[in-house]
Parts: C-alpha cells; structure tokens; sequence
C-alpha cells in the first residue's frame, strides 16, 4: 500500500502558514484545525519548515509566554524528512519510528500534495491486517 492511497482517503489538503506568523497564531491554527503539526512554505509554495506542538511546547518551556510573540521561522524544524506519493507507507512508518517524528509531507514535483500523520499511517496499517487476517479465514475454512 502506498502513500497515495491515504492521500486518496483524506485529501490533500495542508495548511500551512509563513515563517513570519507569530506563534500564537500558529497555536491558534493548530486548536482550530485539530491538527498536531502545520507546514512552513514560502510565496512558492515550497516547504521552508515544520512545527509540531511538541516544538510549541519545547520553546514555551524554555523561553515562556513571550515566546508566542516569535515568528514562526524561530521555532520551526528546516531539516524536514518528506516522501512521495508511490512510497510505500511501511517505509513512511520507518522514517517516522527512526526520525521520531509522526508527521511526513507528500511532495510531487518539488510541491506539498499533502501530509501524513502517524495517525493516518496506522490507521491504514490495522486496515491492511484486518484484511490479511480475513483472508487468511477464508483461505482455512475453505480448505
Ligand atoms: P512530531 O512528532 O511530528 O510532533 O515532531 C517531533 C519533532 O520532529 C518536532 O521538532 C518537529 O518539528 C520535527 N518534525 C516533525 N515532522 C518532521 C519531518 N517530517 N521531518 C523532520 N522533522 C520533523
């Protein structure tokens, strides 16, 4: 199974926002939207950084409630790991376990087409057994 199958599941939506937006409002994107982590991008659309809550938390931690005045750009990871739509998601899944991360980009051409969470690659791993094991099933009670 291949990243482009979650992707066909859940869209390719991915919101992103500019490495000058204060962290409060990056804060605020993340509550609205139910999301754990939001893509830095440039006016072209290509990929400048990542922050997940867990930076959130890392640079409150350290530097306090001024900390939501910083821009985005402050407190974002550059080095982001991304993978590409015919990667299969088992190899996603390793670099998230290896990087200890649980979010990955999609991009096609050089540009974001969407972004996996952990959640999303486990949720299509269970899919993927759960079918294994009802045709492993079949396969007994049919010999
Ligand atoms: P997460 O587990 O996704 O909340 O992120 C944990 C840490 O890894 C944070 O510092 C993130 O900025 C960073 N991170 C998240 N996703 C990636 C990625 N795809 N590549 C590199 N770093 C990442």
């Amino acid at each position: 199974m291949t990243v482009g199958i979650i992707l066909q599941g859940k869209g390719s939506d991915v919101i992103t926002a500019r490495g000058t937006t204060p962290l409060r409002d990056i804060c605020s994107t993340l509550a609205e939207k139910g999301i754990g982590a939001i893509l830095v991008t440039d006016a072209a659309d290509h990929i400048e950084g990542i922050i997940s809550e867990r930076d959130i938390v890392k640079t409150l931690a350290a530097k306090g409630p001024e900390a939501l005045n910083l821009p985005a750009s402050n407190v974002m990871t550059t080095a982001v790991v991304t993978c590409g739509e015919d990667d299969a998601i088992m190899d996603v899944m390793s670099k998230m376990t290896s990087g200890r991360f649980r979010h990955v980009p999609v991009l096609r051409d050089g540009k974001v087409v969407g972004l996996i969470s952990i959640g999303d690659a486990v949720k299509y791993r269970i899919a993927q057994v759960e079918m294994e094991a009802e045709q492993m099933r079949t396969y007994i009670t049919m010999t």
